[in-house]
């Protein structure tokens, strides 16, 4: 397992946004249709916006209409975490980085191939380091 990176929600506070924190550290979820990346086409890595970590690279991004940037798969299946989410009378899985434990959205069984999953991430969970 890699190194993870542990920091009070003081610290975070301090680093990020309040929008950010609100999504990143309270598992909160940006409207659709909002967000910088739903409609991105630009080639590169999107990187975790809280640690910089390398999550998923543009050549897994495809458009599934819902207004929220989606992959059909990590990067690397060690780059996210997946764990149960049953809040909002729902039974979802919920997404976040290895590294920093910060929430980025929840994984679909809908999505394309050849993975048939929906990594549905929120823009502002996510920093995108465009291809030079
Ligand atoms: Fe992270």
């Amino acid at each position: 397992m890699a190194e993870t990176i542990n920091k009070s929600e003081e610290q975070w506070k301090e680093i990020l946004s309040r929008d950010q924190y609100i999504v990143l550290r309270q598992k909160g979820t940006e409207a659709p249709f909002t967000g910088k990346y739903y409609a991105n086409k630009e080639k590169g890595i999107y990187r975790c916006a809280a640690c910089g970590q390398e999550l998923f690279s543009s050549d897994a991004k495809y458009d599934s209409g819902t207004g929220w940037p989606s992959f059909f798969e990590p990067l690397s299946e060690d780059k996210v975490t997946l764990k149960p989410d049953h809040s909002h009378f729902m039974e979802r899985t919920e997404v976040v980085c290895s590294r920093c434990g910060s929430h980025l959205g929840h994984v679909f069984d809908d999505g394309p191939a050849p993975t048939g999953k929906r990594y549905c991430m929120n823009s502002i969970s996510l920093d995108l380091k465009k291809e030079e």
